[in-house]
């Protein structure tokens, strides 16, 4: 990767502590934006800024007209049918509480079932939950290998005449385990069963293609993706969208409201009650656009090597025990490890001083936490902005704090 982009991401040359280079490898939690998003997002506000939608006059015009071609570029990066497929939210967790709560209103009844994994973050378990408290539903779960995949024998058994949905990460952001949901997906389907699947760590990786996928539902976040924060996405096949009910009501999701009866706009406005994070939309486009500029394709060798040579380089140290999937082709760029005795949270913390960030915890994963016997992780993850020389310096810096122990 070339390493004059690193430029565009001012925060990288800022050094910890006023002494060391930041090495940033928390790039699951949230990714570090580039000018060209910053920028774009500035000169909206300094310039067009006007509530979308709603005006006639001159800079609400334009700002709609930004707000609907960001919107379709969000249709072509997931190759989405049509951009009424395409609603703005604010990030995954909206995303798939619209679905649990609109999805499991419509079609959801007391007994009826979800099936979900045992690697999912907190948003996909207690949405759900929330659901199962208010409508009865049941959360029946796919168990893991100890390599961390899925058990997909057990997923075919789980199926029954209540289930209703499957709701799947794409790819763990704790053990990197890039699921088959194209399969997942499949067998689903046999069953007559939609399936919602999480991209928050899949988007920022590689390529994504709903239609190829046939997932009917899909949730990605604009922050892990070079984005702003706030704006998320989550693609809905229409035929699905409208046969759900609306998430919130307000503004925007109208065609007329009286006090007697209240019809709901077309898609996909009938989602996004109230004024909209235009400003993040255009955010999320420049993000967009910047990693078309790279590839997506260039971006997932340059993440698969990072991730080869880091799990090469991490099994040198002794009492190295990584997480997840042995096998690259499984694995994505998220590296979850444990050195000998050392708390995960002590480690964290030294390797900060050492100015190096990484993610320590659950992660948002108690449910797999439980499963793996552990109580949390250290957790490195890679951007298309990592190098080799970052590599090494966590390497060296989680053997300096092995001295220290
Ligand atoms: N799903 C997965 C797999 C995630 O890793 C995350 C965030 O870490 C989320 C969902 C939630 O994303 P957000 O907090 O952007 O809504």
């Amino acid at each position: 990767m070339n390493s004059e982009l690193r430029k565009d991401f001012p925060i990288l040359s800022r050094k910890i502590y006023d002494k060391y280079p930041l090495v940033y490898l928390d790039n699951a939690a949230t990714t570090q934006k580039p000018r060209q998003v910053v920028e774009a997002m500035t000169e909206e506000y300094y310039n067009v800024n006007a509530n979308v939608h709603r005006g006639v006059h001159f800079l609400s015009q334009q700002a709609t007209d930004l707000h609907e071609a960001s919107r379709e570029t969000v249709r072509r990066f997931l190759n989405a049918r049509s951009t009424r497929e395409i609603v703005f939210t604010r990030g995954t967790t909206e995303s798939i509480n619209l679905v649990a709560s609109c999805f499991g209103q419509a079609m959801m009844k007391e007994g009826d079932e979800v099936i979900l994994t045992e690697m999912e973050h907190h948003s996909n378990i207690v949405s759900w939950q929330l659901l199962q408290a208010r409508q009865g539903i049941r959360i029946r779960v796919i168990p893991i290998t100890d390599d961390g995949e899925l058990r997909l024998d057990e997923y075919e058994r789980l199926f029954n005449d209540r289930t209703r949905i499957v709701s799947v990460t794409q790819v763990s952001n704790v053990l990197g385990t890039v699921n088959p949901v194209k399969e997942i997906v499949r067998i689903a389907h046999e069953h007559g069963v939609p399936v919602l699947v999480d991209g928050a760590q899949s988007t920022p990786h590689f390529r994504v293609d709903v239609q190829d996928m046939d997932c009917d539902f899909f949730a990605f976040s604009g922050h892990k993706i070079y984005g702003p924060t706030g704006i998320g996405v989550l693609y809905g096949k229409e035929e699905w969208l409208d046969r759900i009910p609306p998430y919130m009501g307000g503004g925007e999701m109208i065609k007329t409201v009286s006090f007697d009866h209240t019809t709901f706009n077309d898609l996909p406005y009938k989602f996004e009650a109230g004024t909209p994070d235009y400003i993040a939309s255009t955010g999320l486009a420049r993000a967009i656009d910047y990693v078309d500029s790279i590839g997506m394709d260039a971006i997932e060798a340059h993440e698969k090597d990072l991730t080869r040579y880091a799990m090469e380089r991490l099994s040198e140290i002794p009492d190295m025990h990584i997480y997840g999937p042995r096998t690259l082709e499984h694995r994505d760029a998220v590296i979850s490890f444990q050195v000998g005795q050392i708390h995960h949270l002590d480690m964290g913390t030294l390797l900060d001083r050492l100015g190096i960030a990484v993610r320590t915890g659950h992660h948002c994963a108690e449910p797999l936490m439980r499963r793996l016997g552990i109580e949390g992780t250290c957790r490195a993850s890679f951007a298309l902005y990592n190098t080799r020389e970052e590599v090494d310096a966590l390497v060296a810096a989680i053997q300096r704090v092995q001295q220290m122990f």
